[in-house]
């Protein structure tokens, strides 16, 4: 595959291990690979494709930032580690358990620090970890705490950074959470194209596209290919983040998509190429991904931005 018009890229990786607290005590997860980030990032480095000069260590976010954008009953409930567990459903069974809200904390931190570089240097960011789009204001979803997307974007609009921004999600699920945070502002659009649909939200600026499960390779990039031309005329964004699921892999183990491993590289590949045409600053987090195969998905889109 060869995408002649990119020039050759100085994009950053960001990671730190506090990426794995919290999670760690769970085992498999609803089949999520704990150590798939770890992996990404160790395997970057082996085939030294990632300079130790472009990966990043970010500080977790602060509880100011969240009350950006989650209602300060919601927030006040979550230092509860009680409440955190019983929301996520996950059984306590051990004195680590109260970390799962640091975790949160560090990959938003994460996000938060992915939009800095990519601002500063005009280039491509990629977190090791987020894409927590079923968080609502007042509630969490889906193994969603607080909606790292959504905070980094407070913070840097406050900040006077920019005012528009876009997202485009490519996740399995509908970015639910997304929607219902930006329902009422013309400034954030959402597009999200997903094989699973969790409710329905009418928004300012949003577009929903709900694809069959069984669409093949070629018909579901035609589908994101039509909606990011869509995009180009009907959105000036200054920012673009990208939710890059590796959930509709055809070995994906939650998700029942088939779409291989080459077609989602493509995927990825083509959302790269509509942030360098429109010249646009790009956040990448890795959203969804189940299974002891799924980390090769995220893990080939950094390596080709990074060849
Ligand atoms: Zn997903």
């Amino acid at each position: 595959m060869i995408f002649p018009f990119l020039k050759k890229s100085n994009a950053y990786v960001v990671f730190t291990l506090e990426y794995l607290l919290g999670l760690s005590t769970y085992g498999d997860y609803h089949g999520f690979d704990i150590y798939k980030y770890k992996r990404i990032r160790d395997e970057l480095i082996r085939e030294k494709k990632l300079k130790r000069r472009y990966l990043c260590d970010p500080h977790p976010c602060s509880y100011e930032d969240i009350l950006l954008v989650h209602t300060e009953d919601y927030v006040r409930r979550i230092k509860d580690p009680v409440y955190v567990n019983q929301m996520l459903k996950i059984q306590m069974n051990s004195m680590w358990d109260s970390s799962v809200l640091e975790y949160f904390k560090a990959v938003t931190g994460g996000t938060m620090f992915a939009t800095a570089l990519a601002l500063k240097n005009r280039t491509t960011a990629f977190n090791l970890g987020g894409g927590f789009h079923h968080a609502h204001r007042d509630r969490g979803e889906g193994f969603c705490l607080i909606n790292d997307l959504a905070i980094a974007i407070e913070k840097f609009r406050k900040k006077g950074k920019y005012k528009k921004a876009l997202i485009i999600d490519l996740d399995y699920h509908q970015g639910n959470g997304n929607a219902s945070v930006y329902r009422d502002d013309a400034d954030v659009f959402t597009l999200s194209i997903h094989a699973e649909q969790w409710e329905g939200i009418e928004g300012l600026a949003m577009k929903d596209v709900l694809v069959a499960s069984d669409i093949d390779d070629e018909a579901y990039l035609e589908v994101v290919r039509e909606n990011l031309l869509w995009l180009e005329d009907r959105f000036s964004a200054e920012i673009v983040y990208y939710i890059a699921g590796s959930d509709p892999y055809e070995k994906d183990e939650l998700a029942d998509m088939q779409i291989s491993r080459e077609a989602l590289l493509r995927r990825n590949m083509m959302v790269y190429a509509f942030a360098q045409k429109m010249k646009l600053p790009l956040v990448v987090v890795p959203g969804g991904g189940y299974g002891k195969d799924s980390w090769h998905i995220y893990a080939d889109f950094i390596s080709q931005v990074l060849s």
